[in-house]
């Protein structure tokens, strides 16, 4: 069975052709700057790279290329191989808690969400629409950022704010990054070998989010109603106190909007440190001696234990803490100081070994480490891959 897995951006594409027998990725790539000056796809197909630069008025086109593409190389014969597409969307509301098969009222609830993150789900929904138009006939899936988080208990998401506003526009933290968080939490329970457990897994990338996953459901997260709070990111500010806002309002005479630009495009590790939000260009200027640099890279640290300590607590515990994305997986400086000084509670890092790990999965605690520390690289497609093969699959059964 072959399944695509789309997920659409503003002005991008980005793909993966997945046989899901073997679960191999036979082709992926990202078509970039849709309905502007510049458009190109990228894509790898039979061990090599490729790019195409031609125009890409929207992405009903940009979907039409990729299989242009994707028949050319002869990895298709024809679009009706494809059995089922899986779209990533970002927010869900309260509306699903997993994965469902796409359908009219689908697309009208996550439209309505579009309240909730207007700059994903309109792009997101016009990837579903674009596929629609290409392959009328195929069963789509939507997987969602926020479904995982769903499980999270009230006194968990809840924002101490009037209650009716969360009557009136469900006000409340809803959590991101939940098809990654799940995904490497069912690896961590694998390797555990035991569901019933208590796994910290920290997603850390340009966006960078917590999640306290305990019997494989999470209870709690570090970002909230938008995926600007929590952790300190890339250029992102994580939580600060919300008195700010209307105190910025004053000093500086912001609107709104400009508050939201500097919280989400100007703050964080390049608000901070004034150099970057790439954490190989931080780690480069800390040691070099850059004082900024140092100071963002130790907040960074700093929020990152709070959290971990802080959900330990939660969970009255820890089985394992989990490391992800491009920071979590390839920065071994930002596993040492997130791990340092754990001993008291079990968990003693294999320095040597977190050194070599880059992009791997690995164990890195000693083996008498109570509390065991992983590297697991994400498959955020993967995991949409196997709800969609899924979703599709038990709906066969039902018309059988
Ligand atoms: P992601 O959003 O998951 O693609 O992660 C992107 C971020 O990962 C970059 O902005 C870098 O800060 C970080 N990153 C990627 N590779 C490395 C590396 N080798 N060492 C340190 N940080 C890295």
């Amino acid at each position: 069975m072959k399944i695509f897995v789309v997920n659409t951006g503003s002005s991008s594409l980005k793909y993966q052709l997945i046989e899901m027998n073997g679960e191999e990725v036979i082709s992926k790539g990202l078509v970039e700057r849709i309905g502007t000056e510049g458009s190109s796809m990228t894509y790898h197909v039979k061990g090599e790279k490729r790019k195409i630069e031609k125009t890409i008025p929207n992405h009903t086109d940009a979907i039409k290329l990729v299989f242009e593409t994707l028949k050319e190389d002869r990895v298709l014969t024809d679009i009706s191989e494809i059995d089922a597409v899986g779209h990533r969307v970002v927010h869900a509301g309260e509306k699903y808690s997993g994965s469902v098969l796409i359908t009219e009222d689908v697309v009208n609830a996550l439209d309505e969400c579009s309240f909730f993150a207007p700059l994903h789900n309109p792009p997101n929904i016009k990837g579903i629409r674009a596929c629609q138009e290409v392959m009328p006939d195929v069963p789509m899936v939507g997987v969602f950022d926020t479904a995982f988080h769903q499980t999270m208990p009230d006194y968990s998401y809840m924002y101490a704010l009037p209650y009716e506003l969360y009557e009136k526009y469900r006000v409340r933290r809803y959590g991101f990054h939940g098809t990654s968080h799940r995904y490497v939490s069912q690896v961590a329970m694998e390797l555990l070998g035991k569901k019933e457990s208590k796994i910290i897994s920290c997603h850390l990338g340009n966006g960078a989010s917590v999640c306290a996953v305990l019997n494989g459901k999470s209870i709690d997260t570090s970002m909230g109603h938008t995926p600007t709070g929590g952790l300190i990111m890339g250029t992102r500010c994580g939580d600060v106190d919300p008195a700010l806002i209307p105190i910025l309002e004053n000093v500086e005479g912001l609107s709104a909007k400009q508050i939201d630009d500097i919280m989400n495009k100007k703050s964080g590790m390049l608000g901070v440190s004034g150099i970057s939000n790439d954490f190989r260009d931080l780690e480069n200027a800390f040691h070099e001696g850059n004082r900024r640099a140092k100071l963002a890279l130790e907040m960074f640290d700093y929020r990152l234990k709070k959290f971990i300590g802080a959900y330990t607590i939660a969970m009255g515990g820890l089985d394992a803490l989990v490391f992800t994305a491009g920071i979590g997986e390839n920065d071994y400086e930002t596993r040492y100081e997130a791990c340092k000084g754990m001993e008291f509670m079990g968990l003693y890092l294999d320095v040597e070994k977190n050194k070599s790990v880059r992009g791997e999965l690995a164990e890195i605690s000693l083996p008498e480490s109570k509390v065991k520390v992983y590297v697991i690289p994400t498959n955020e497609e993967l995991m949409i891959a196997r709800d969609t093969l899924e979703i599709v699959k038990s709906i066969q059964a039902v018309k059988a």
